[in-house]
Order: C-alpha cells, then sequence, then structure tokens
C-alpha cells in the first residue's frame, strides 16, 4: 500500500485485491490493482477500494474551493475574451487551463467594447462561473478585474490612477479597464 494523497503514475502498483479492490482511475491484473492514470491515491477505507483522482478531477475539486483564479488575457475578439488560466488563487497551473470572459460578465455598467474592460496581455483576477472547460469567467466582482497591465502605446508598466483608469508612468497615456486588486500603485498612495 502506498500513502493516502500520494501522487501516483499509470501502472504502479497501488494494493493486492485482498486489501482494496480497483476503484475509480485504477485496473486490476493478475489481483494487483494499479493507476491508471496520473493523480492521487485515495484509498477508501470504507469501500475497501483504492481510487485515483486524475489531475482534472484534482483541479476542478481545487476551483471548487478557490476564491479566485488568475489569468492572461490572450485575445480579445469582439465580446468575448479567451483567457489562460494560470493560477488558482496563489498556486500556480501548469498546463493552464483555457477560460474565456464575455462582455456581460464584466460589470453592471453599459460597455461599448470589451476592451475598454481588458486588453490582450492583461492579467486578471477571476472567477469561474460554471466548473466544465473551457471554464466561463467574471469578474463582476469589486476585488475581481485587471490586476496587471501594461501601456498599448509603449509597452511601460500601468499604475492605478483612479478606480476605472490606469495611468503609464513612462509616456502619460491613460487607460480605462475594469479594475481588480491592482498590484502595482503609485508610491506613497
Ligand atoms: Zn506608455
Amino acid at each position: 500500500m502506498k500513502v493516502q494523497g500520494e501522487l501516483t503514475l499509470p501502472g504502479e502498483e497501488l494494493a493486492v485485491i485482498e486489501e482494496f479492490i480497483a476503484g475509480d482511475g485504477t485496473y486490476e491484473l493478475n489481483g494487483i490493482v494499479r493507476a491508471a492514470v496520473i493523480g492521487k491515491i485515495f484509498y477508501d477505507m470504507l469501500n475497501r477500494k483504492s481510487n485515483v483522482l486524475g489531475i482534472k478531477k484534482i483541479i476542478f475539486q481545487s476551483l471548487k474551493k478557490a476564491k479566485y483564479v488568475v489569468g492572461i488575457i490572450n485575445t480579445v475578439k469582439e465580446d468575448i475574451a479567451q483567457v489562460s488560466v494560470v493560477g488558482i488563487e496563489e498556486k500556480s497551473v501548469a498546463p493552464p487551463i483555457s477560460a474565456y470572459l464575455h462582455i456581460s460578465q464584466i460589470t453592471n455598467k453599459k460597455l461599448n467594447s470589451i476592451t475598454e474592460a481588458v486588453r490582450v496581455g492583461d492579467i486578471i483576477r477571476a472567477k469561474p462561473l460554471s466548473y466544465t472547460f473551457p471554464l466561463a469567467l467574471t469578474i463582476k466582482m469589486k476585488d475581481l478585474g485587471v490586476i496587471y497591465a501594461k501601456c498599448s502605446r509603449c509597452g511601460y508598466l500601468l499604475m492605478k490612477q483612479d478606480e476605472n483608469n490606469l495611468k503609464c508612468q513612462r509616456c502619460g497615456n491613460i487607460e480605462q479597464r475594469k479594475i481588480g486588486v491592482y498590484m502595482v500603485r503609485k508610491s506613497g498612495s
């Protein structure tokens, strides 16, 4: 037997059937239960089953518990931004989870274009709306939105100017965003 919660690879021996029968994510061959997928071992003591929770299931579980996820805006097309989720709260996720943000999930205010709220390359703090892939995201709540962005004119880091605007400290360009807990602030503010 291995340790409960340990990471396992396909083919690794988990138990003999006299101890635990094969459950989810496992298979049995010649009386030995082995992992069928990469994941975490879960010995179900009550039903005497060995299970392996696949990576997808682990991600799914941590997403459900997460207060927020962190994503990068990849493309913006019409009313939808494609997002790569690279973090679940403080934990990084590799490979990234594909997600999207619809214009209706940004703010209750009227937006003429999604680019008034997010732009390609922005890093956002968002919340999943559903747990199917690709993930549907929302940034409607107060703390959610852009947390890091660069100037579209010169590429320098933008700083928070006020509730709706970011300002480039190099060229003075002011850009509108749906701002979350922004990470870069003017010194002294
Ligand atoms: Zn600039």
